[in-house]
């Protein structure tokens, strides 16, 4: 059995704040999979893209969870406790 995850009480009730990922749409660049922050509501891109801004964005913020937002997946991550989570 995984350790429960704590840091589920920081979910807000959260829209992704845009279509695609954050910075990737400001560069231009093309991402593979779309993660949202569940603390804030920012869309980055997975860790199979090669910018991984999903990433990038918990360790400039310290929000800990996010989940996919790839239509039919209800998955999520805890950052911290590297855990997955079920929506
Ligand atoms: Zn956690
Ligand atoms: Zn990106
Ligand atoms: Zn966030």
């Amino acid at each position: 059995m995984a350790t429960p995850c704590t840091h589920l009480n920081q979910i807000q009730n959260v829209h992704p704040t845009t279509k695609g990922c954050e910075e990737c749409l400001k560069t231009g660049d093309r991402w593979v999979h779309l993660r949202m922050c569940l603390v804030c509501g920012h869309v980055g891109c997975c860790d199979s893209s090669k910018n991984k801004h999903a990433t990038k964005h918990f360790h400039q913020t310290q929000h800990p969870v996010m989940r996919s937002i790839e239509p039919g997946e209800q998955w999520g991550w805890c950052y911290i406790d590297e855990l997955e989570l079920d929506f």
